[in-house]
């Protein structure tokens, strides 16, 4: 398998969404080549990172900042204050645990030296999204000229058997 190939499968086998097969493939390589194997591990990192998003929350420090805003400013003027509810609601609080994480993932992906790796592997979801609609176009041509192609085998089934020409073939 080469290494692009490897990128290409890097966040499915992290996932754990490859077959068996394929699994083993992407093992035996990372096991023999140390860039991709660190491009896995890094990439290993910042799904971690991801997956613990909602465990992120709010300094308490954060919070009560939050909450004193609306305090001094609802008497003032009350046309703000639906918006400074709204804003400070505990609803809201995973929320703002997301952004943080989404923050500190996003700074890690433009400011970690390897970031670049990263950013590599984002593009090329980008692209397997695309590459996805450009596939499900060929497969509908592939599907057509199956089609086309099974049509013809009728016909020469129909021709053999005699049904269609059944003329010609007693001539
Ligand atoms: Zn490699």
């Amino acid at each position: 398998m080469t290494c692009q190939r490897i990128e290409e499968l890097l966040s499915a086998y992290l996932e754990g969404e490859l077959a068996a097969a394929e699994k083993a493939e992407v093992d035996a390589h990372l096991g023999t080549c140390r860039e991709c194997a660190s491009l896995a591990g890094l990439l290993r990192e910042t799904m971690g990172a991801t997956a613990a998003f909602s465990e992120i929350e709010p300094s308490p420090a954060l919070l009560s900042k939050l909450y004193a805003i609306p305090a001094g400013k609802r008497e003032k003027k009350s046309l703000f204050r639906p918006i400074f509810d709204y804003l400070t609601r505990p609803a809201l609080q995973p929320v703002y645990a997301a952004l943080t994480g989404l923050f500190i993932v996003l700074s890690f992906v433009l400011f970690h030296p390897e970031g670049r790796g990263i950013r590599k592997q984002i593009d090329l979801r980008l692209h397997r999204g695309i590459g996805t609609v450009e596939k499900l176009y060929a497969d509908a041509g592939a599907i057509k000229a199956e089609v086309g192609a099974f049509t013809g085998n009728m016909v020469k089934s129909f021709n053999s058997l005699g049904l269609l020409r059944g003329d010609e073939k007693k001539q």
